[in-house]
């Protein structure tokens, strides 16, 4: 079972010019087995809540909590969080020369589960993953992100979501610079993730493109550091058709 739950969470950054509040009160329950969207225009802090409930330093958590299964994860340390069974998939993700995404992924696996894992069935398992993705198999002694495309890391940032099968997934914007193709792979390894049934997902993205692909429990709409509102599926739909205006002059008139 593996419930994430978000309490009034309020984040600043921390900008040149001092503090500057960027999450205003965000409350949200992912239930095991759910899959929840989270839209808004550019600017509305999607990214800050992925890095704020990662346990980016640079966001700071001034008011509210994140729990997940009952445990609460604000004040840990991002290994402490990866270790208490959270994923977060990075907007932008990070080179890191001379690592082999072979031996990333197996440090990853041994950090997180306590041990390392049996070498026969690991192997197996990351290349059967790495198959699956489409991903070369000489894409396992490459470094991790140097000299990626695009669909390489998002590729790889699904790789990693499979095999270390966390209990909750913060995908922000997964499906950004996707071709057609691989949006549907990058899709199919998230619907596969979610299908054990027990994890939590929430899928940020700026396009309706990737949930004709995943089916979001809920989708909700962000505008200016809150959820200003939620529904099932047909809300991304609305949102195809008439964007976030309304939403927008809204929450400025509130
Ligand atoms: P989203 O992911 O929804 O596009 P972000 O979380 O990336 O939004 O950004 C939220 C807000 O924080 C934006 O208004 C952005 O300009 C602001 N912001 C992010 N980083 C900084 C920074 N280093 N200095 C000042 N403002 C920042
Ligand atoms: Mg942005
Ligand atoms: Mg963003």
């Amino acid at each position: 079972m593996s419930t994430l739950v978000i309490s009034d969470l309020h984040v600043d950054i921390q900008t040149e010019d001092g503090p500057k509040q960027i999450l205003k009160g965000v409350n949200l329950t992912i239930n095991p087995g759910e899959i929840h969207a989270l839209m808004g225009p550019n600017g509305s802090g999607k990214s800050t809540l992925a890095y704020a409930i990662a346990g980016h330093p640079k966001y700071e958590i001034t008011q509210g909590t994140v729990t997940l299964d009952g445990e609460d994860i604000t004040e840990m340390s991002v290994d402490e969080r990866a270790r208490a069974g959270l994923f977060l998939a990075m907007q932008y993700p990070v080179e890191v020369p001379g690592v082999s995404v072979a031996n990333f992924l197996r440090t990853a696996k041994t950090a997180i589960d306590g041990e390392a894992p049996k070498v026969r069935t690991w192997v197996k398992e990351v290349e059967q993953t790495l198959a699956d993705l489409q991903l070369d198999k000489s894409f396992s002694s490459r470094s991790v992100n140097e000299g990626f495309s695009g669909g390489e890391k998002k590729r790889h940032e699904i790789a990693q979501l499979q095999l270390l099968n966390p209990k909750a997934a913060i995908l922000d914007e997964t499906d950004s610079g996707l071709d057609i193709d691989a949006l549907r792979i990058v899709s199919e390894g998230v619907n596969k993730y979610s299908a054990q049934g027990d994890r939590a997902v929430v899928l940020i993205t700026h396009y309706t493109r990737i949930l004709r692909y995943i089916e979001p429990t809920f989708v909700h709409v962000f505008v200016d550091g809150r959820i200003v509102a939620e529904g099932g599926k047909e809300l991304a739909e609305n949102l195809e058709a008439e964007g976030y205006e309304k939403y927008i002059k809204e929450a400025a008139n509130a």
